[in-house]
């Protein structure tokens, strides 16, 4: 059985990630789609919360698990007795990172390789921090995200329109309409 940790942040789940979840099938029998819990951040989506996103927009494929660590990820894949990292490269801004990590980790632990899948045509603007961005001020991200995180998006946002965000405060005259004495 070939077991490989998909690790991330995942705060959302954007079509690109589900793009390197659906092809890391094709070489792996098993993901483990591991969010990588950072105290010291605060994200946008709770645990919990970008748990059933992935879960539900896999449709609960028995071949994907998803679960969530703390800590250096070379101990997290002992744990889990996994032997190969799977990551996605968009740009080439996302290489010097992503070979820093891969280094470090291998330097960490022999046993764990790093295996990189380059990101669907589609996708490869698509970041998690942008999707926030652009969900935050009112834009649309459909198409971008799974819909059931679209709609978990626009729930988060609900109390946040742009008009609200923007709009100045309404003068108070004597004149208002409506205005009841
Ligand atoms: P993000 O960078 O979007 O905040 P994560 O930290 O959750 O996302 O990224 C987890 C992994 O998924 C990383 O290897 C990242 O390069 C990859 N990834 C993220 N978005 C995409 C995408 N649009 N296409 C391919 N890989 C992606």
């Amino acid at each position: 059985m070939r077991t490989a940790i998909y690790p991330g942040s995942f705060d959302p789940l954007t079509n690109g990630h589900l793009s390197l979840i659906q092809r890391g099938l094709k070489m792996f029998d098993r993901l483990i789609v591991a969010i990588a819990v950072n105290p010291k951040k605060t994200p946008l989506f709770t645990v919990a919360e970008r748990k059933a996103l992935i879960l539900d927009a896999v449709a609960n494929d028995p071949r994907v698990e998803v679960d969530d660590f703390q800590g250096l990820l070379v101990d997290y894949a002992k744990r889990r007795k996994a032997h190969v990292v799977l990551r996605g490269l968009r740009a080439v801004s996302d290489f010097e990172f992503e070979f820093q990590l891969a280094n470090m980790n291998r330097r960490l632990s022999n046993e764990l390789e790093t295996v990189f899948m380059m990101t669907g045509e589609d996708y490869f603007y698509i970041s998690s921090n942008l999707v926030r961005e652009v969900a935050s001020f009112g834009g649309n991200v459909e198409g971008i995200v799974p819909p059931n995180v679209l709609t978990a998006l626009r729930q988060k946002y609900a109390t946040v329109t742009p008009a609200a965000a923007t709009k100045p405060p309404a003068k108070k005259s004597a004149s208002s309409p409506g205005k009841k004495r």
